[in-house]
């Protein structure tokens, strides 16, 4: 794909994954949740896997999956102070911030755009301190759809007037930026370095990149392609 800065005025980015490393995250969830819910219910490790994981799953693509307070009552736990006991594991991703100053020094406007709930990203934000570099912040329990909802592109534009024709979408989940296409948001970037610990994907459908330097033009230009 060809990307021309100056046909592009409004840049989303994901959170999770794409901005910042998405061990945290799995790390939380898969271990560090399991791990709290067997010492506090007197089961094995084994079966606090199996009996969470299914439970996750039946609420995946729903708002439900990032909602913590939904989770603290679902498992009886205060999950927003089970994730400050490994907030040690928040990071950015490489050429996050490098990305973020060429775009405010060519004055795009850039939202995050998450499905995080509020105290997930008070509490990265409170970590990263990547808060000031964006023009705005919306969370899909904001809009009432979550990005895999095929309305939710529509509904932003409640919150923050785009023109899809002019506007890219960093990801590292393809069902959302397939969403994304349907409504005809032009460039769409999947970001396949997703987690630190994890191996890279490429997509089949979306451009991939691994760190976003892929997408600042290094010869002064204003043109990359990836
Ligand atoms: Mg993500």
């Amino acid at each position: 794909m060809q990307i021309h800065w100056n046909d592009i005025d409004t840049i989303l980015l994901d959170m999770d994954g794409t901005l910042l490393d998405r061990h945290f995250d799995d790390h939380f969830w898969l271990e560090h949740v399991p791990s709290r819910w067997a010492a506090r219910n007197g089961k094995d490790l084994a079966f606090a896997r199996e009996h969470l994981y299914a439970l996750f799953r039946s609420q995946e693509n729903t708002l439900n999956w990032t909602d913590l307070d939904y989770w603290s009552d679902r498992l009886n736990m205060d999950i927003p102070l089970l994730k400050q006991e490994v907030e040690h594991l928040i990071a950015v991703h490489p050429f996050v911030v490098e990305f973020l100053l060429f775009l405010k020094q060519h004055q795009k406007t850039v939202w995050l755009v998450t499905n995080a709930h509020s105290k997930t990203l008070d509490l990265k934000m409170k970590k990263t301190r990547l808060g000031p570099y964006f023009d705005g912040i919306i969370s899909a329990h904001q809009v009432g759809l979550p990005k895999e909802d095929s309305g939710f592109w529509q509904a932003l534009q409640r919150f923050l007037p785009y023109t899809p024709e002019r506007t890219m979408l960093g990801e590292d989940s393809e069902i959302n930026l397939c969403t994304a296409a349907e409504y005809a948001i032009r460039y769409l970037v999947f970001v396949g370095r997703h987690s630190s610990t994890a191996m890279p994907l490429v997509s089949q459908r979306f451009s991939t990149i691994h760190y976003f330097n892929q997408l600042i033009p290094a010869d002064g230009s204003m043109a990359v392609t990836i």
